[in-house]
C-alpha cells in the first residue's frame, strides 16, 4: 500500500477565511490535537501576512515535535525570508511557496507572461532551498491552467529542488473525473515527477472537494490537503475527516494508507468547532451529531438485529464513545473519572477535584449528566486565563420591552458593580458589562443552543465581538441558565481580547 501524507491547513487556509482571529494559545491547542490525530504536516500560517501569524507559526514550530511544520509564502524573497525565520525552531520545517499558473491569474493578477512565471517559480523554490530541504510548490489555480504549461512549471520547480508539488483546484471548479485526469496527466507528462510527492488541494464551491481529492488520490497523488470540519474560504476546503474515513472504509478501492488515528477524529472536530465558533451541521458526514443516528423504524429494527444492515462505520472508530454508565448527583469521583477517560480526558488529583465540584453543581441542576455535558465541563475548565469573573447578576424585566441588569464582575481581583437598561434581558446584560469594562467592540453575532436534549439541558451561548482594528473574537459560555450562559460568553470574548492575536491580513 502507498502511504498517503495528510496535510492539515485548518490553521492557515481554514483560519484565514473565517474572519475570525485565533490567538496563539488557541492555535497551539488545535495544533496539539492535530499531532494526536496523527497528521503528517501542519500548515501553521502565512508568516508574511501579519505579525500575529508570524508569532503563531514561530510558537507552533517551537512547541510541536514529530510533525512537519509548514508556512505559506508567495513566490517572493521577503515572504520566504520571514517564513524561514518563523520556522527556525521547527524539528521538520517545510516552506510552501508558489504562484498562479492559469491564464487569468498570470494576465490579470500577476501581469506576467508564462516565461516570467516559470522564472519566478524556479527562483522562489531555489531561494527557499537555501533555508530548508523540504520545499513544497503550489501551482495556484492549476485546474484552470493549460496542462502542457502546468507540466513545464512542475518539471522546472522539481529540478530546482521542490520535494512536493501541489496541484490545487483553487476555485472549486473541477469535476471528479477531470481532476483525476489532471493528476494522472501530471504523473505521466512530468519527466522528473518520481522525485516529488504530488499533492491534492481542493475547494468545495460545488460540493465536490472530497470527491475531487479522492479522485486525485485514486489517480496517484500521495498527499491530501484539507481542514477539520471542512472549514475554509467560501464553501470551505476538503474535509479531512471525510477523506480519511473514505479511504479507511473503502480501502479496497484506493490502495493507500495514512498514519491517522481515526479514534481522535471526533475529539478534533469538537475542539476545532469550539475554538473557531463554527458549528458543525447535524447532518455533516462523519462528524455531524446525527451521523450515526438511525431515525426510521425500519432502520432501527435492522440495526438492532445486526449493525451491518445500515451502519457502514462504527461510531467507536472515530472516537464517538459508547458510554453505558449514566452519571447523576450520586455518582462518585471514580465513575466521573471513568467516564472522562472514555471520552479521552485524563484527570487526576486537584484537577479531578475541581472538575468533580463543577460536575456536582451541574448534576444538582440536571437529573442526568450526558457525554455532551462532560465535554462542556472539560471545555469550560478553561484554556484561557480568566481575568474577568462573573460574580453575580440580576435582571428585572418590565414585560418584554425593557429590562434592567445589575452585574458584579471581578476584574483582576477588584469587584466592580454597575447597572444598565436594555431592549430585553440579554441586551441589558451586555450593556451593563460594556459599562463596567469600558468595552467598545460591537456585537456581531450571538447564538444560543442547547447542548443536550432534555428540558434542563445546558445552554451554550456564542458571542462574536468585532474590535475597531477589525479583529473578530469568539467567546463561549455554558450554563443551565441561558442568561448566565450569555453573560459568560460575552465575558469570555472580552477576556480574550488582550491576548496577542493576528492583525488584519495582507492577502
Ligand atoms: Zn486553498
Amino acid at each position: 500500500m502507498r502511504k498517503l501524507y495528510v496535510f492539515d491547513t485548518t490553521l492557515r487556509d481554514g483560519e484565514q477565511s473565517l474572519g475570525i482571529t485565533l490567538n496563539v494559545k488557541e492555535k497551539l491547542e488545535i495544533g496539539r490535537q492535530l499531532v494526536k490525530l496523527g497528521v503528517d504536516i501542519i500548515e501553521a500560517g502565512f508568516p508574511a501576512s501579519s505579525p500575529g501569524d508570524m508569532e503563531s507559526v514561530q510558537t507552533i514550530a517551537k512547541e510541536l515535535k514529530g510533525v512537519i511544520i509548514c508556512g505559506l509564502t508567495r513566490a517572493v524573497a521577503p515572504d520566504i525570508d520571514l517564513c524561514a525565520q518563523a520556522l527556525r525552531k521547527a524539528e521538520y520545517p517545510r516552506i510552501h511557496t508558489g504562484i498562479g499558473v492559469s491564464p487569468v491569474h498570470m494576465e490579470k493578477k500577476l501581469k506576467l507572461n508564462p516565461d516570467q512565471v516559470v522564472e519566478q517559480a524556479v527562483a522562489a523554490v531555489r531561494y527557499a532551498k537555501k533555508y530548508v530541504s523540504d520545499v513544497e510548490f503550489y501551482a495556484e489555480d492549476a485546474f484552470r491552467s493549460d496542462p502542457i504549461f502546468l507540466a513545464r512549471v512542475i518539471e522546472n520547480v522539481i529540478t530546482a529542488g521542490a520535494t512536493v508539488v501541489n496541484i490545487p483546484d483553487t476555485v472549486g471548479y473541477a469535476n471528479p473525473w477531470e481532476y483525476g485526469e489532471l493528476i494522472a496527466s501530471v504523473l505521466k507528462n512530468v519527466k522528473n515527477i518520481d522525485k516529488a510527492i504530488v499533492s491534492v488541494h481542493c475547494h468545495n464551491d460545488l460540493g465536490m472537494a472530497t470527491a475531487n481529492s479522492l479522485a486525485g488520490i485514486k489517480a496517484g497523488a500521495s498527499q491530501v490537503e484539507g481542514t477539520i470540519n471542512g472549514i475554509g474560504e467560501r464553501a470551505g476546503n476538503t474535509s479531512l475527516e471525510e477523506v480519511i474515513m473514505s479511504i479507511y472504509t473503502r480501502r479496497d478501492g484506493y490502495g493507500v494508507k495514512s498514519n491517522i488515528n481515526t479514534r481522535e477524529i471526533s475529539a478534533t472536530s469538537r475542539l476545532v468547532s469550539r475554538i473557531t465558533g463554527v458549528t458543525v451541521p447535524d447532518h455533516k458526514a462523519i462528524v455531524g451529531a446525527n451521523a450515526f443516528n438511525h431515525a426510521s423504524g425500519i432502520h432501527q429494527d435492522g440495526v438492532l438485529k445486526d449493525r451491518e444492515t445500515y451502519e457502514i462505520i462504527q461510531p467507536e472508530t472515530i472516537g464517538v464513545p459508547q458510554n453505558l454508565i449514566s452519571l447523576t448527583a450520586r455518582s462518585g469521583r471514580h465513575a466521573l473519572k471513568h467516564c472522562l477517560e472514555e471520552l479521552g480526558y485524563k484527570v487526576e488529583g486537584d484537577q479531578l477535584d475541581d472538575v468533580y465540584q463543577r460536575f456536582l453543581q451541574l448534576a444538582d441542576l440536571k437529573k442526568e449528566v450526558f457525554d455532551q455535558d462532560l465535554y462542556v465541563l472539560m471545555g469550560d475548565s478553561g484554556s484561557i486565563a480568566n481575568s474577568i469573573v462573573l460574580e453575580s447578576m440580576s435582571i428585572a424585566t418590565n414585560g418584554v420591552e425593557m429590562a434592567t441588569a445589575t452585574v458584579t464582575l471581578e476584574i483582576e481581583g477588584t469587584m466592580m458593580t454597575d447597572a444598565a437598561c436594555g431592549n430585553g434581558p440579554v441586551n441589558a446584560l451586555f450593556n451593563t458589562i460594556d459599562r463596567i469594562t469600558g468595552n467598545n467592540a460591537t456585537l456581531e453575532d450571538y447564538t444560543l443552543k442547547s447542548v443536550t436534549r432534555s428540558s434542563e439541558a445546558l445552554g451554550e451561548a456564542t458571542v462574536k465581538l468585532r474590535y475597531e482594528d477589525g479583529r473578530l473574537v469568539v467567546g463561549k459560555g455554558f450554563s443551565t441558565d441561558i442568561i448566565e450562559a450569555s453573560a459568560k460568553a460575552y465575558i469570555n470574548a472580552l477576556d480574550k481580547k488582550d491576548l496577542r492575536t493576528s492583525q488584519a491580513k495582507v492577502v
